[in-house]
Formats: structure tokens, C-alpha cells, sequence
């Protein structure tokens, strides 16, 4: 037996089951310690009642020879693609339903995506980003160059000419930032991928957090990007489907290296290793997209939009910088006094019951920093804010032990 030695260059666990771990930890050695996950990316709020009417219905179909499903649309069922065709044309984004393909979660459509491309292809990856990217392009013996992301660039790192790459992964709204790219800024990377014929991966898991129409939502609202890019989106953070399971990819039949076409590629690669996301969750998801749904879902969001204001709210007060949790359900603050971010974690988790994301685990650049999500309750954000704004953090630093100059 051989085993794949680009798996055995993984970092030994992945972020958070490590966050999951030290929680436990704390809580076995302090049972019935109360503790503020502001963790993990999972959602708190249930699904809409639109979704669960029809994912209801759906399952009472699956009842009856007459309307019972099997094997469906190995690209999804046309009536989701048509749905979600639609959604983007409400912003005059004109993608086909022929060029959506639903799957089952964006974190395994990113994962599968890697079959397209040479293991010899070199990868552009934003640095902090969401793990997934970096350790689907080590899995695929990928050679990994980083983008920088640092304050002063407000975490948007820009192409730079001199680096050549066959794909680069963008994330706007970015996870773990909150840093939403520009119109201007995106149409930079088109252009960029069309000198170097690279393939832009656009996560938008985010883009329904986009408080403002001047900031794109998909990458396709930039002209050319149908040419050399792919989209990837989520129904997890839009509309709590974390438990459902349901996603789309956008690979537009434009798309095409050396005159083959990656559509079709991506396809072929579906109907060998996919069988179709299940009729009752493709069901739900097209409700997302009614007019209930999409009021109910928005609730959700703006819900935790609050809470992205509170937390940020109570970073500002205390006297630390963050940034984030405007466009985004992430706020991402510096640790005090250069503290490192386990260290900043260990503190906030030890002394305050508080769960957060240490920032170095999304990258190198993020040591340093830390990440809050706002995707808890209300009452578990009130109490993590209270705790946040009352903090000194000088005295939070003294005590952890860092090398505080005041
Ligand atoms: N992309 C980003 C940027 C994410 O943060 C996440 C989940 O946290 C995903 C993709 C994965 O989402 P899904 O639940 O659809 O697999």
C-alpha cells in the first residue's frame, strides 16, 4: 500500500476541532463553566418555515408512486437552477440555469473542484483565509503561493504581475476578515487571470451579508469574469443550511483552456463521482428563494448583523482594533500588546469563558489576530459583549504574560 504523502503534509488538525478540543478541555477541568462560543462558523438560528414547508411537502411526495423521486438531475433539479438563475438576475447578473450545478456544500464543491486542474498548477491562496482552500491544494500536491493580507491592505491583497499562478481563490466577504472586495479591486483580478490564463475560485459563501449595492455580491458582475472564473455559493451561512447540506457551483459554458471547455469537464467529473443532491433539500432550497423565504431568511441575517454590531461595538469600547462585521458575520480583531493568537485565545477562553477563532489558524498573516462570529444567540453575544467591552485589556496581556510596555 502507497499512501498519498500530499495528506500527510496536513497540519496534524484541522482548526476547529482543535478550537472544539481546547473547549472541552477547559470544560472537563471547570464542569459546569459557562462558556461563549464565538467559535465555530456554525449557525444558531433555525430554518426558515418556508424551507421546512417544502422540504414537508417534498417528503410527502416521496410517499406515493405518482410523485415519488429517484435518481435525479445529476447538475440539480432545473428547478433550483432556474431559482437561482434568478436571484442573480435580480441584481442584472445573467448566469444560466445550464450553467449552475447544485452540490451538497461548498466545502466539498471547493474540495472537488481540484479535480480540474494539473497537480503541477500553481495556486494563489489569500492569506488569512478559510482553511479549506489551503489544505484541498496540499492535498492535491498543489505548489502554494500567498497573497498577503495585512491592516494596511485592509486584508484585500492585490495581484501582482511578477506572480505567476493558474489559480487563485478569492473570498469576499472574506472568512476570517469580514473584507469585501471592490468592483474596481475584482476587475483587477479578471484581468489578471486573463494576462496569466489562470482560473479565478470565487467563494461568495458571504455575499448575502453585503450591506451595501455598491459592493459586488458575485464575481460575474465583472465583465469577463464568465470567461475565467467559477463561483462557488452556499444555502449554510445564507439560510442555516449547515445541517441541510445544499450548494451551487457556477462554471459558466464560457469558461474554456485551450479550447476545452470546463463546463463540460467539471460535468463529466459530477456524473462519474456525484449522484445529485437529494429532492427534498433541493426542494427547500428553492424556497429560499420565494418571497417568504426571502424575507425569512433576511430576518436571520440581519439578526446576526446585529450581533456582528454588538461585538465590534464592544471591541471599540474596550479599546482594541477590529475590523469586519460589517458586510460580514466575522469580526476580526488584533490581539493586544502583540500577544500571540493561541495565546490570546487561551486567555479569552480561560479567564472569560469566551470561544473565539485564533487568527493563525487561518493562515500565517493571522497570527496575531483573533476571530468572532456572530453566528450565536442573542443572549450568548449580549453576555460575550458585556464581558468584551468591560475588558482591560492591558491587564488581560499582563496576565497572559506578554511583553506589555505601557
Ligand atoms: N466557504 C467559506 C468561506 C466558509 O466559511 C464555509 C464554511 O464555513 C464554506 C465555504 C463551507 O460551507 P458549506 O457548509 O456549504 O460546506
Amino acid at each position: 500500500m502507497q499512501l498519498n504523502e500530499n495528506c500527510m503534509r496536513l497540519k496534524q488538525d484541522y482548526l476547529f476541532s482543535e478550537i472544539a478540543e481546547r473547549a472541552r478541555r477547559h470544560l472537563a477541568a471547570h464542569p459546569g463553566a459557562e462558556l461563549l462560543s464565538l467559535g465555530i462558523n456554525d449557525v444558531t438560528r433555525p430554518l426558515a418555515p418556508a424551507v421546512c414547508a417544502a422540504m414537508a411537502a417534498a417528503a410527502q411526495e416521496m410517499q406515493y408512486p405518482a410523485t415519488f423521486h429517484g435518481y435525479g438531475d445529476v447538475q440539480g433539479e432545473r428547478f433550483l437552477r432556474e431559482a437561482i438563475a434568478g436571484y442573480y438576475r435580480q441584481r442584472n447578473v445573467s448566469i444560466g440555469a445550464d450553467d449552475i450545478f447544485i452540490g451538497d456544500g461548498a466545502k466539498s464543491d471547493l474540495g472537488n473542484l481540484c479535480d480540474l486542474f494539473a497537480p503541477e498548477s500553481t495556486v494563489l491562496l489569500p492569506d488569512p483565509v478559510y482553511p479549506v482552500f489551503y489544505d484541498t491544494s496540499v492535498m492535491a500536491g498543489r505548489t502554494i503561493r500567498f497573497l498577503s493580507g495585512s491592516r494596511e491592505n485592509g486584508f484585500l491583497p492585490m495581484p501582482d504581475d511578477s506572480v505567476h499562478a493558474d489559480l487563485v481563490y478569492l473570498c469576499s466577504p472574506n472568512n476570517p476578515t469580514g473584507a469585501v472586495y471592490t468592483r474596481a479591486q475584482l476587475r483587477q483580478w479578471v484581468e489578471y487571470a486573463h494576462a496569466h490564463k489562470a482560473c479565478i475560485i470565487y467563494d461568495a459563501a458571504y455575499e448575502a451579508y453585503i450591506r451595501s449595492a455598491a459592493l459586488p455580491r458575485s464575481i460575474f458582475e465583472i465583465a469577463g469574469a464568465e470567461t475565467c472564473a467559477i463561483e462557488v455559493n452556499s444555502f449554510s451561512k445564507t439560510a442555516g443550511f449547515t445541517g441541510v447540506r445544499c450548494s451551487w457551483v457556477i462554471v459558466p459554458r464560457a469558461l474554456m483552456q485551450d479550447g476545452i471547455s470546463l463546463h463540460r469537464l467539471w460535468k463529466r467529473r459530477q456524473a462519474t463521482k456525484y449522484n445529485g443532491t437529494s429532492y427534498i433539500v433541493q426542494r427547500g432550497a428553492a424556497a429560499v428563494f420565494t418571497p417568504a423565504g426571502q424575507q425569512q431568511v433576511q430576518r436571520d441575517i440581519d439578526a446576526y448583523m446585529e450581533n456582528a454590531v454588538m461585538i465590534r461595538d464592544a471591541l471599540e469600547v474596550s479599546g482594541v482594533f477590529s475590523t469586519g462585521g460589517t458586510h460580514a458575520p466575522y469580526v476580526w480583531m488584533q490581539c493586544p500588546h502583540g500577544m500571540r493568537s493561541w495565546d490570546c485565545f487561551d486567555s479569552l477562553l480561560k479567564r472569560f469563558g469566551i470561544i473565539s477563532a485564533p487568527g493563525a489558524g487561518f493562515g500565517a498573516q493571522g497570527e496575531g489576530w483573533l476571530r468572532f462570529s456572530s453566528f450565536g444567540s442573542r443572549e450568548t453575544i449580549e453576555k460575550a459583549a458585556k464581558r468584551l467591552a468591560d475588558m482591560d485589556w492591558d491587564a488581560f496581556a499582563v496576565f497572559a504574560g506578554a511583553d506589555v510596555r505601557l
